[in-house]
């Protein structure tokens, strides 16, 4: 599969090499509490989470889950959104606080990043609760629980 660079994937590249993790504040000025968090590295396909391996995707969502906490304390969440109304190729999350309210469905509970599934093509997201991880699956677009 050809590569299709996307401006996500011009944005990484402005960092060097060595650095495994990027982090952005989204640049749509109507989100500002967002933080985009994205692997340094490209895949040679579509820049799905399922190209990277089970450590860097670890590493990714450790990396978007401590700045949550940083900055929102337990209230943090984190968003994956579909295949299917994904505008920028590269792999990226969306960290913000979730907004209040929004549990519903029936989440998957795991103890750490490293046993977050692969999003199969749908949308995820995850938030603390009690010390695990709810893992919520939505169709495709997750990112509307989280603060704008
Ligand atoms: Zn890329
Ligand atoms: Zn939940």
């Amino acid at each position: 599969m050809k590569e299709r660079p996307c401006s996500l994937c011009a944005e990484v590249e402005k960092e060097p090499p060595d650095v495994r993790i990027v982090f952005r504040k989204d640049i749509n000025l109507h989100k500002p509490n967002r933080v985009i968090v994205m692997p340094r590295a490209h895949t040679p396909g579509m820049h799905e989470l399922s190209e990277y391996t089970l450590g860097e995707r670890t590493g990714l969502w450790t990396a978007a889950i401590n700045k949550g906490k940083e900055m929102w304390g337990d209230r943090w969440g984190v968003a994956y959104n579909g295949d299917g109304v994904r505008t920028q190729c590269h792999a990226h999350l969306h960290v913000s606080r979730l907004l209040d309210g929004v549990e519903w469905g029936e989440p998957l509970i795991v103890d750490s990043p490293a046993e977050i599934p692969l999003p199969e093509g749908h949308a995820m997201w995850i938030h603390p609760v009690g010390g695990k991880l709810h893992v919520h699956r939505d169709d495709q677009i997750a990112e509307t629980v989280l603060l704008r």
